[in-house]
């Protein structure tokens, strides 16, 4: 039997591998942005006009098995009525991991949108064929320039990413580490405009990119 690969995200998936940080919508973080702006009606409509317009939340548009256009989304699970193929859309894997040293965590600075700005984490989406740990020490490697084997698993959490106009529901895994010293970092510069240090108190989980980070960084801050 022939054995086909599944490409369903015709767009974003293959850019989307590696270093793309865990997420959530990004039309929130921009609407919450254009509200603050003296003249925020206009550009509020023209935001909510770009997220109906452009956001792919529906990106399949042929069968990936017998290339119908009979292919039509119902909650989680896409049908072809020509071959009665289901694709179901599950959750896309990822891994971020926080860095303690002395009592400060390590935050990212996201060289790129969504949350472009604002503070992340190391981390990205699980490659096919690794497991979670595996990915949070490459992602590590890539994005910060030093091996960390010593990450704990802490929580995990959904959220949405919007990227290249195509949503992905993730499955966000966080995992802890603590150091004897702080590291020099080798940053990955597409991806990580700069690191900082933060004590708890110095946090302001507004500057956060994403709810399942804050989250991830609350439990580990009570723990
Ligand atoms: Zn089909």
């Amino acid at each position: 039997m022939e054995t086909k690969i599944l490409r369903p995200f015709t767009q974003g998936a293959s850019n989307a591998s590696h270093g793309v940080p865990l997420a959530p919508n990004n039309i929130f973080i921009q609407l919450n942005r254009i509200c603050r702006h003296p003249s925020s009606s206009g550009m509020l409509g023209i935001s909510l006009f770009y997220y109906f317009v452009f956001m792919q939340t529906d990106p399949f548009s042929f069968c990936p098995s017998c290339k119908s256009d009979a292919f039509t989304l119902d909650n989680n699970r896409y049908h072809c009525e020509h071959c009665d193929f289901t694709f179901f859309i599950n959750a896309a894997t990822a891994a971020a991991g926080i860095l303690i040293h002395d009592g400060q965590l390590l935050f990212t600075v996201r060289a790129k949108n969504p949350g472009k700005g604002k503070l992340g984490l190391p981390g990205g989406f699980v490659d096919c064929t690794e497991s979670l740990e595996q990915a949070m020490q490459r992602e590590t490697e890539e994005e910060l320039g030093i091996k960390v084997t010593q990450w704990q698993y802490l929580m995990s959490s959904p959220n949405v990413y919007d990227y290249a106009n195509v949503r992905y529901h993730t499955c966000d895994a966080f995992f802890v580490a603590y150091l004897n010293a702080k590291p020099l970092f080798s940053l990955q510069e597409a991806e990580i405009a700069g690191v900082t240090w933060l004590k708890p108190e110095q946090i302001n989980f507004n500057d956060i990119a994403f709810e399942s980070m804050r989250q991830a960084v609350r439990k580990v801050i009570e723990q």
